[in-house]
């Protein structure tokens, strides 16, 4: 095939006042390199003003990449198409092993910029007509950063035609791998120019190729659409790909609250968690050991005493952000051990004049009520624990007798006492 040469010998210098930020080499490694690289955000943009123009896009590879590189550090001694060694722009495509039958080249120098390069050739006939030149297929885009030379940016442009696409699909550039049947995530108004995917396309000639995915391309996805997977279309060189998002609500972006928990009194828990961004409200929920969730409260606060838990249960929490009808993620089910309401008594020991009553004390219980019968008559309360944690209480000058002893454990709640049940009952004989 006979190669058409275009030349622009059109020499375009932007001078611009550099403020020296920004700017960034690349790494040559793998392609995913190139993502975030001012060269991939040049070719997306080059594609944008081509898609305007109901042209197809353009892909890169690696090695016409390199050419173009190759070609923009020449640029800053010999800012020419015309080579260092005399010969032509398009040789450095022939020494990357880049095969073509159409090649163009735009150089610039001073543009600090993807966007502000762009433009500048767009505003000028001559390389604009290389942007928007129907035959192309490849474009190798040559960043270049030099501080301390007289323009301190340099780009290059080389585009190469005539190639037929015969395969397309689309790739996670941040993955650096085949989106294939995998659903990508995305948060809730996530456009998909922002979801760091590309085209991947085959050629015969080049192998594999990638472009930065454009909105214009693909149909199926709505941003705001927070049910259900959607399938979306990628049509380019007049073959599909799809491919499938899933949009996140934006609480289901955010973190899940954590959730803590205490036993307070008899049978009282208390919630609290971690806020989350942009919650109007909270859902708490319970379970019991082998029920499902209830929704036992919805509150706007991070806190929640639940006053109804039963003693003996286990239960779980867990707990969610709201708004409106936008739901967040659950935290995690914490469980908590609601105690029994009577304490267990152990035993009863005579010693001289007095017995000693042993019980298992309860969580979170504020005291003890020891009743004692004597010699089969009524109870009556013969000690007051004012310690949840003692489990020990002497009984003292006794005389002879029989003695059954029953105990009670005691909460404080509202400024009242509440008891919990009486323990079963221990004998002991003075
Ligand atoms: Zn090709």
């Amino acid at each position: 095939m006979k190669k058409q040469r275009k030349v622009f010998a059109s020499i375009l210098l932007a001078v611009l006042l550099l403020l020296g930020s920004g700017a960034q080499t690349v790494g040559a490694a793998g392609f995913k390199d190139h993502v975030k690289s001012y060269e991939w955000e040049q070719l997306y943009l080059t594609n944008r003003e081509r898609l305007k123009q109901n042209l197809q896009p353009v892909s890169t590879f690696i090695k016409i990449t390199q050419a173009a590189r190759v070609r923009s550090k020449e640029t800053v001694s010999n800012f020419s198409h015309i080579r260092p060694d005399g010969s032509s722009c398009f040789t450095a495509l022939n020494q990357a092993n880049v095969p073509y039958s159409w090649a163009g080249e735009n150089i610039a120098a001073g543009c600090g910029t993807p966007m502000v390069a762009t433009t500048a050739w767009m505003n000028s006939a001559g390389h604009r007509q290389n942007i928007l030149t129907s035959q192309y297929t490849h474009l190798g885009v040559g960043y270049y950063n030099q501080p301390g030379s007289q323009y301190v940016h340099y780009w290059t442009q080389l585009f190469t035609g005539g190639c037929s696409v015969n395969s397309l699909s689309v790739y996670n550039m941040k993955t650096g791998k085949a989106l294939g049947s995998t659903t990508l995530q995305v948060k809730k108004g996530t456009k998909l120019d922002d979801m760091e995917l590309a085209g991947r396309v085959t050629c015969p000639t080049h192998g594999t190729s990638y472009f930065p995915l454009d909105a214009a391309l693909c149909s199926g996805y709505s941003a705001s659409k927070t049910s259900g997977t959607q399938t979306v279309t990628l049509s380019a060189y007049g073959l599909k790909a799809t491919f499938k998002v899933f949009v996140l609500s934006a609480l289901q972006s955010e973190k899940a609250p954590v959730l803590k928990r205490s036993l307070s009194g008899r049978n009282t828990v208390k919630l609290q968690w971690t806020a989350v961004n942009g919650a109007e409200k909270y859902q708490l929920y319970r379970k019991t050991k082998n029920g499902s969730y209830q929704r036992i409260a919805t509150v706007t606060g991070t806190s929640y005493t639940d006053k109804k838990a039963v003693p003996g249960n286990l239960y779980y929490y867990r707990v969610r952000a709201i708004r409106g009808s936008e739901t967040g993620k659950y935290s995690t089910n914490r469980s908590i051990q609601i105690q029994t309401a009577a304490p267990k008594i152990l035993k009863a020991t005579p010693g001289s004049g007095k017995i000693i009553v042993s019980w298992t004390p309860l969580k979170g219980a504020d005291g003890y009520e020891v009743w004692c019968s004597v010699n089969g008559g009524s109870y009556r309360k013969a000690r007051n624990i004012l310690n949840g944690t003692t489990g020990q209480a002497n009984h003292l000058n006794l005389s002879k007798g029989n003695y059954t002893y029953k105990v009670r454990a005691f909460w404080t709640e509202n400024g009242k006492r509440v008891c919990g049940s009486f323990s079963g009952t221990c004998k002991a004989t003075l």
